[in-house]
């Protein structure tokens, strides 16, 4: 009997087990495999590809939120451009032709808006002075230049140099020039370029290196009591705002020849198809002072180093441009 019952006991039990803590058990357990499952791995990190220098970027698809920008971009804007009345389809024409050009920056889009219109400039030069800053207020919007960038640090209206001396400026040799330094690369540079000159029969004489601030301040101040603010800053550099205190320009000539006259002479020609050989540029070309700030002066050469100077003289470049797309951007010239 008490082995019958223990059996029933047994039967009844097991019957329990199975019917009721073997689901139970199952569907406590089930989530668990779940919990423990390994997360999915996160999509790689996108690559940043930058964008080459001679491609277009996309063309945007929608005019930016803000038609005009704030501030100094907008309070310079040309009197003859702009956007005021213009249709959403016009000024996405104008934007999608704009994307065709080179250097075309999306992200500036509304300062390119600010532009619409102007019968000044063309479609390429108005992707050309946005990008290079050009459409801020000169002096007011300058920030300080970046003088880690060594040979290759824009100083312009809209790159303040500080006021300091540079550390390693060189006298340069009196065959050379009148008087004054330049920097130490820039100096030799210089007189490399200045023997080779000697040698194809057009000498070359520097009339104007190196700069302090002080020396800047008294010919800007000179130059505004004989003619006006407005016109001065047209051909002179304002103290601190001048390439000359980097100690990486020279001013030159030909012998018998006024440095204003240097373009109609055959040491010209030769530094034309020359200068970048040894790391110089022709800083402030015919023609563009609506990026450079200055009016054509065939006289100043920027050295900037024989790598770049041959991108720049190839690609008929401005330094600005050059700065803005290669070394504020950290890209590599194609
Ligand atoms: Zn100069």
């Amino acid at each position: 009997m008490l082995s019958k019952t223990h059996s029933r006991h047994r039967m009844i039990f097991c019957s329990f087990v199975a019917a009721v803590l073997i689901p139970c058990v199952f569907f406590l357990l089930w989530p668990l495999p779940a919990a423990y499952r390994t997360t999915p791995a996160a999509p790689p990190a996108p690559v940043h590809q930058s964008t080459p220098a001679d491609q277009p970027p996309e063309a945007p698809l929608v005019l930016p939120r803000e038609r005009v920008s704030a501030g100094s971009a907008q309070a310079n804007a040309p009197s003859d451009g702009g956007c005021a009345g213009v249709s959403d389809a016009e000024l996405t024409r104008f934007l999608r032709r704009l994307a065709d050009l080179p250097h075309y920056d999306k992200s500036r889009a509304a300062r390119y808006l600010n532009y619409y219109g102007s019968a000044r400039y063309t479609d390429q030069q108005i992707v050309r002075l946005v990008n290079t800053d050009n459409d801020l207020v000169p002096f007011t919007d300058a920030v300080p230049a970046a003088v880690d960038a060594g040979v290759l640090t824009l100083v312009n209206k809209y790159h303040e140099m500080p006021a300091c001396e540079p550390e390693d400026l060189t006298p340069l040799p009196g065959a050379y020039a009148s008087r004054g330094e330049l920097r130490a690369p820039a100096c030799r540079a210089y007189v490399a370029m200045a023997d080779a000159a000697q040698k194809a029969g057009c000498p070359i004489s520097c009339v104007s290196p190196y700069r302090s601030y002080a020396q800047q301040q008294s010919i800007y101040n000179d130059y505004v009591s004989r003619h006006s603010l407005a016109l001065a800053d047209t051909y002179s550099a304002r103290p601190g705002f001048s390439e000359h205190q980097t100690g990486l320009c020279v001013d030159v000539t030909a012998e018998g020849a006024e440095y204003t006259e240097f373009d109609q002479t055959a040491a010209f020609r030769w530094m034309t198809e020359h200068a970048h050989e040894y790391g110089f540029i022709l800083r402030y070309g015919d023609g563009m002072d609506y990026i450079t700030g200055y009016i054509y002066e065939p006289w100043h050469y920027r050295y900037v180093g024989v790598q770049a100077a041959a991108y720049i003289h190839s690609h008929d470049l401005t330094f600005e441009e050059y700065y803005y797309y290669y070394i504020l951007d950290d890209d590599t010239p194609a």
